[in-house]
């Protein structure tokens, strides 16, 4: 069975094969189901989640969250540190000044980024585990864009498989998890997106089973304005669109919700930073392709399991083969 819905403000697609089609229907209309659930207590536009009223309350008082938001604000302020601030679940100001993917679009000033700015600080944001709650700084805005729906394709794993499901794909807006293997009995094989041409071109084919496979790049969203495309990715050090010399960055990894935060982390670092740090973390496993889509850098631990279907571009490994 398959049901695609609009959701998370992308385009949602599930898929799971079973004997049975009437159960693999209603397995798929539940975890959808729990998608708009999960998507209530994580999303800024929605003005009741528990994420909205942690910034609302910003300033002023601790707000009692439940175990999931706890659990993905945990991770994306590990996440974090981890990346030195390139991925920072704090940018909501920037999200919303420049407003990206909405009608109201627009280059701000210098003075209103500088603004902007001041409130983004990760390690001002209080989680207290033993009262369930959490607290931002005032003029905070907590936006989990980057990591929410990585860590949705982690929940829904898990809950197809409880409900028996023993072959699925889980497509959040092109951010991949499979169970098991496909239908075939061979493992998934997941395109990746070309960054520079339309959708639903692929470059590159991995194959995976029980995994996450998530791409980021800047040509999601994006508005344009003089000639100069404006994305949705941002360097939270300067408060503009990040100016990567990434085209995309993809991320292979059991964890969604880590493949979804590093992927955003490693395209705001850029391509030398983004191997120093993949060389000192052999366990994450990614794909690089560089700005103009003439080369692809892969993990040597995919080796085995990446075939490039794009000809023209130059593919390299990078690390140790493990
Ligand atoms: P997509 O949503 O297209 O899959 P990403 O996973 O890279 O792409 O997430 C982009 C979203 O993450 C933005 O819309 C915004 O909500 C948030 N975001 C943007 N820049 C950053 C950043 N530097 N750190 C953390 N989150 C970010
Ligand atoms: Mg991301």
């Amino acid at each position: 069975s398959e049901l695609e819905g609009y959701k998370l403000g992308t385009v949602v697609r599930l898929a799971v094969y079973t004997k049975d089609e009437k159960r693999g229907g209603l397995i798929l209309s539940e975890a959808m189901g729990e998608v708009s659930r999960m998507e209530g207590l994580f999303s800024v536009n929605i003005a009741s989640s528990e994420v909205s009223r942690i910034n609302a309350a910003a300033g002023r008082e601790p707000v009692k969250i439940s175990r999931e938001t706890m659990e993905l604000l945990e991770r994306a302020l590990y996440m974090a540190r981890e990346s030195g601030g390139a991925f920072d679940p704090t940018v909501g100001p920037l999200v919303a000044l420049w407003g990206i993917g909405t009608e109201h679009a627009k280059v701000p000033s210098a003075e209103e980024i500088k603004r902007a700015l001041s409130y983004i600080n990760y390690s001002l944001v209080k989680i207290d585990k033993e009262n369930s709650s959490a607290y931002a700084a005032s003029g905070q805005r907590i936006d989990l864009g980057g990591i929410a729906k990585g860590y949705i394709a982690d929940k829904l794993s898990v809950f197809l498989r409880g409900k028996g499901a023993a072959s699925a794909l889980i497509d959040l807006g092109g951010n991949l998890a499979v169970v098991g293997k496909a239908p075939s009995g061979e493992p998934w094989r997941l395109g990746l997106q070309h960054p520079l041409k339309p959708r639903g071109e692929y470059f590159a084919v991995v194959s995976a089973s029980d995994e996450s496979v998530v791409t980021s790049g800047p040509y999601e969203r994006y508005f344009e304005k003089d000639g100069v495309r404006y994305h949705h990715i941002f360097d939270t050090k300067t408060g503009y669109p990040a100016k990567s010399d990434l085209a995309s960055v993809s991320v292979v990894s059991k964890s969604s919700a880590d493949a979804d935060a590093y992927c955003t982390a490693l395209f705001v670092a850029g391509f030398h930073k983004s191997l120093e740090f993949l060389r000192l973390h052999p366990d994450i496993k990614a794909v690089l392709v560089s700005k103009d889509g003439s080369s692809v850098y892969v993990s040597s631990a995919l080796k085995e399991r990446f075939s490039l279907r794009d000809n023209s571009m130059k593919l390299s490994f990078y690390g140790e083969e493990r």
